[in-house]
């Protein structure tokens, strides 16, 4: 069902609080009879009016510019209207009010989450990737991750995927043209070296995989737990990393009683670093309930450091920690405080799970952070021009899928066409998924409403 026909909506498009200047967004399949309720005048398109914004008794609210984009010429591909005025939290939500007032003859209504957006979306002037790379844009929390998501809004990623596209729709044309002349089957796969041509469009998948990779690695980081027993240098690690006071040092055991996260960026890659209550038996209230957090946190991270004092490597409560730690996620063993070891010897990093830090000196902490960042699945030799998001990784990973039972059937001759087909087929829409092409309602309402309102 296309939008271009339904309510007109409305929202504030600035952030809360106070600001230098704040903006009303209206978009609706024809915002004319409005514009003139408002204004009294029609508004030339693209054209900065300087007006008062009136009350019902004519009265100015505010003043400030009006701009009105015409359909389809606009960002959301309808009529759209932009009230600029003064960025005070009273002031637009009288503005607001007054559309709303004046609106309701057009049933304008106000707008969802990502609905100017989703709007956008579903009259073709964005992709789904690139409605996605919007706020991105908006989240992006390092200069990194604002270029990567503003290189996938300019379409940079659709552009690899449609092209990928369009490669498999090619072959998958010879293939169902033969399928019509069932006399010539036997001779298809060899007549136009469908194995030949698979084999170079997975090549040219798996390098968009390993792009995506480092993409989905850019905008989503790492969640990383620091663990262990209290006093052993969790909080002073959190901030040698964070190159801040966040937590607080002390010398006395317990006094992390809560979770401290923080969020810090490694080649512009952001890791979220939580610090947590210290692990031991302990008999107060207050801080088994931190503990009993910590463990919940463990079972989300995506890495743990699991910190130790280097002076007492074999201490049996860190043996007692090290068996609670679940298997399947990656931890490393960080030997802290190796500036009090007498022998700086055993401060090797030879073993690759393990590490000697001083949180104190600094020692080791490069080591650390590249080690994060190999965990991360970052490669630093991989250019990675745009953001990409969990979705598309296993959307191109189950498009590898089926190019791979495609080339099984190419490869064993199977001579039964239409399975080479339909796998070809299957690989092309989960393509078509990422772009947006072919999209289920719930996962529509999934992306956008994870937008700010406005946006
Ligand atoms: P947490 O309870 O695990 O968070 O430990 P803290 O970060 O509060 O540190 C406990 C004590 O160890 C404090 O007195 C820190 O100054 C000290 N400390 C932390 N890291 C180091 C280190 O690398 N070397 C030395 N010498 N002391 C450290």
């Amino acid at each position: 069902m296309s939008t271009s026909t339904s309510n007109p909506i409305a929202a504030i498009t600035t952030a809360p609080g106070r600001g230098g200047i704040g903006i009303v967004r209206l978009s609706g399949p024809d915002l004319t009879p409005f514009i003139q309720a408002f204004f009294s005048q029609e508004l030339k398109p693209r054209h900065a009016h300087y007006l008062p914004f009136c009350d019902a008794n004519g009265q100015a609210i505010d003043e400030g510019i009006a701009l009105y984009f015409p359909g389809p010429n606009s960002y959301t591909g309808e009529d759209v209207l932009e009230l600029q005025g003064h960025g005070g939290t009273a002031v637009l939500r009288r503005v607001l009010a007054r559309c709303f007032e004046l609106g309701s003859q057009f049933a304008l209504r106000h707008a969802q989450p990502g609905e100017f957006t989703q709007r956008a979306f579903l009259n073709d002037r964005l992709d789904l990737a690139q409605a996605e790379a919007v706020a991105d844009l908006i989240d992006a929390s390092s200069d990194a991750a604002a270029k990567g998501a503003m290189a996938s809004l300019s379409g940079a990623f659709s552009q690899h995927i449609n092209a990928l596209a369009d490669r498999i729709i090619h072959l998958r044309m010879l293939v169902e043209a033969t399928l019509d002349f069932p006399e010539e089957e036997i001779d298809f796969l060899e007549k136009y070296q469908a194995a030949h041509q698979l084999q170079s469009i997975d090549d040219d998948l798996q390098q968009l995989r390993l792009q995506a990779k480092q993409g989905q690695v850019m905008r989503d980081g790492l969640h990383v737990v620091l663990a262990g027993q209290p006093n052993v240098g969790k909080s002073s690690l959190l901030n040698a990393l964070a190159g801040d006071d966040i937590a607080i040092v002390t010398d006395i055991a317990g006094t992390t009683r809560d979770r401290v996260t923080q969020l810090i960026h490694i080649e512009g890659i952001p890791i979220h670093i939580v610090d947590t209550a210290g692990l031991r038996e302990t008999e107060d209230t207050v801080e088994s309930i931190g503990i009993e957090r910590s463990w919940q946190e463990i079972a989300k991270a995506n890495v743990i450091l699991h910190l130790l004092d280097a002076r007492h490597p074999d201490d049996t409560s860190d043996q007692d920690i090290m068996s609670r730690l679940p298997a399947s996620t990656p931890t490393l063993q960080v030997f802290n405080k190796c500036d009090l070891l007498q022998t700086p010897s055993q401060s090797s990093n030879d073993n690759e799970n393990q590490l000697y830090i001083s949180a104190q000196t600094g020692e080791g902490l490069e080591a650390l952070r590249q080690r994060l960042l190999h965990i991360a699945g970052w490669s630093p030799h991989t250019e990675s021009p745009w953001l990409a998001r969990e979705r598309h990784l296993h959307a191109l990973e189950r498009c590898d899928q089926h190019l791979q039972l495609a080339k099984l059937h190419a490869q064993h001759n199977d001579q039964i066409l239409d399975l080479f087909a339909e796998e070809l087929r299957l690989a092309h829409n989960e393509l078509c998924e990422i772009t947006g092409v072919f999209t289920s309602d719930d996962l529509l309402g999934e992306i956008f409403s994870s937008f700010c309102i406005g946006k």
